[in-house]
Parts: structure tokens; sequence; C-alpha cells
């Protein structure tokens, strides 16, 4: 017997290396006309290499000291942030110190116990909030200058330093972005949780014009539920905790596989296996062929 179009589509999408997990979902991506992408782990690689350690004048750490509390504290993390800071820690030799009471806030950060102090690790602008730190303001200012993503370490809530990591843009991120545009006819959005400057550097380098960056989990949502309710079909592309809400949200979700959390890959339509964001045009192209042979 002949396989159903959209069931050999799914098996095609397969062989691109994308999991579509019905064949609804087969059929709604050929419908969507707009999309709206992640940027860590989803337009860049998502394998962040630590670039600066700063501690801050008065802190009272060392470089080694700050970035061994950062690894505690991240160790349980399965952010790319995380892993940046604990893998940069094991090449160092630094002892990773067991944490207690880890506690994770999408689009945030992470909190946990060190030997009995709190070590939060996260977001500049959202963890400096009401605290007056110029020396942190002014050392974060300096890295998201030069493209990093800045994170800040606190100890007992007391900014001590902050680290620069920085993530390769993957290859196929502007060939992505353009095909997409192609099959779709509108400007694909970029939705971040990172800090503008870096959004602004790495949107330009892919072709993104509308950039809406220092996005919460719930920010992503509402951007998504505009898009809809101005009558689009959206295409959600991410990879992170914080882009589960977006993902379910959209009209259908894609979440990256390799670096993706698992709750997104629950919540996704759609997973990309092979790691190429390329991936996701052809499988759209893949839709609206076998929907052009369902009678
Ligand atoms: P994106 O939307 O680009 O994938 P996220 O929403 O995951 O980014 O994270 C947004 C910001 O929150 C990060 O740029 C970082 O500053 C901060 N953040 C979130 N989780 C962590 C973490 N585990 N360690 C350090 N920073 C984090
Ligand atoms: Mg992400």
């Amino acid at each position: 017997a002949t396989m159903p179009p959209l069931l050999s589509a799914i098996a095609n999408a397969g062989r691109h290396g994308v999991l579509v997990k019905s064949a609804v979902v087969m059929e709604r991506l050929g419908q969507v006309d707009a999309v709206a992408l992640d940027k860590t782990g989803t337009l860049t690689e998502g394998i962040p290499q630590l670039t600066e350690l700063r501690p801050l004048t008065g802190s009272g750490v060392t470089e080694g000291e700050l970035l061994a509390l950062a690894a505690a504290a991240e160790h349980p993390s399965e952010h790319p942030l995380a892993r940046a800071v604990v893998d940069a820690a094991r090449t160092r030799g630094l002892t990773i110190a067991p944490a207690r009471d880890f506690a994770a806030t999408p689009g945030v950060g992470v909190t946990a116990t060190v030997g009995g102090r709190t070590v939060a690790v996260g977001a500049p602008a959202r963890l400096l909030v009401g605290r007056q730190s110029a020396a942190a303001a002014a050392a974060v200012a300096e890295l998201e200058q030069a493209g990093r993503s800045a994170v800040l370490v606190a100890l007992d809530g007391v900014p001590i330093g902050v680290l620069g990591v920085a993530d390769r843009v993957r290859p196929d991120a502007a060939a992505t972005v353009t095909a997409l545009s192609a099959l779709t006819g509108a400007a694909p959005m970029l939705l971040t949780g990172d800090n503008p400057r870096a959004a602004a550097q790495l949107a330009a380098e892919v072709g993104i014009t509308d950039v809406r960056a220092a996005l919460l989990p719930q920010d992503k949502v509402r951007a998504v539920r505009e898009q809809e309710a101005a009558g689009h079909k959206v295409l959600v592309i991410g990879d992170g905790v914080n882009d589960a809400p977006a993902l379910a949200a959209a009209h259908t979700g894609v979440a990256m596989g390799r670096a993706g959390s698992d709750l997104a890959l629950e919540t996704a339509d759609a997973v990309v296996v092979r790691d190429e964001l390329a991936t996701v045009p052809a499988v759209v192209a893949l839709s609206r062929r076998a929907r052009s042979l369902v009678v």
C-alpha cells in the first residue's frame, strides 16, 4: 500500500533529522506564517565558553574563588550558561563544592547554599534590581559592550563578581532565517532572555531586525500571543526551560534536541534531533508538499 502523504512526510522529516510527533503536527508545520526564534542554544550552538572572570574590587574573592562558587551553584543546572561555568571550573582544576537548596528561575538564574552561604548566579538586570553596585554595573556594561552575556555572581546578597560568556552562532543560522522569511513571507522575530546588546549583535549577524530582549518566559508567551491575536500562525523554535511556555502557546513549537531541556522537548510538537537549524525550513517545505497531496 502507498503511505498517506502526511505519514511519508513524517518519515521524510525523520530522515532530515527532525522528529515530528504526529500527523497533525506534520500538517500544521506547513501552515505557519510567522516565526519566533530563541537566541541561546537555538540561533547559537548552545555551547557557550567562559571568556572573562571579573571579581569586583573590595569583594575579597580571587578569580578562582569567584569561579568555584559560581560553579558550585550552577552544577545542578541544565542551562547552557551553567555548563560554561562548570566546564571552566573543571578545566582550571577547581574543586566544585556540593550545593544544597538549589533553585532555578527560568530567564533569571540560580541560587544555592554553598558552605552555608547563599550563592546567586544569573542575569545582572534581574539580580541587581534595587541594589547599588557601581562596580558590578560597570563590569556588566563593559562585557555586554563586547557582545558577551554577562553573568552576575552574588554571595549572601552582595555582588562579588561578573563572568563573561560567549557562544558561537550556528553556521546555518543566517541561511535558516532567510529560508523561513521566504517560506512565511514574514520577518522572523528574535525572542531572548539575554541582554539587548548581545541580542542586537547576534540579530545583525543572522539578519533579524525584530529583536525583543531581556524577556522572561511569560514575555515570550505574550509576544507569541500578540502575533496569534493579529491572525498569524506562529512557529516558535527554542531549546530552554524558559522557552517551554512559548512553545506551548505557539501554533507549532519546535525544540532543538541536543542541548534542549527535557521540558522543551516534551512541550514541543517536533524536535530537531540532528542539531541543524536548517532542517526546520526543510520540514516546513515538506509539510507544504504533503498537504498539497492530501485530498
Ligand atoms: P535565551 O532566551 O537567550 O535562551 P534564557 O532566558 O535562558 O536565554 O536566559 C536569559 C538570561 O538569564 C541569560 O542570558 C542569563 O543572564 C540568565 N540566566 C538564566 N539561567 C541562568 C543560569 N543557570 N546561569 C546564569 N545565568 C542564567
Ligand atoms: Mg535558549
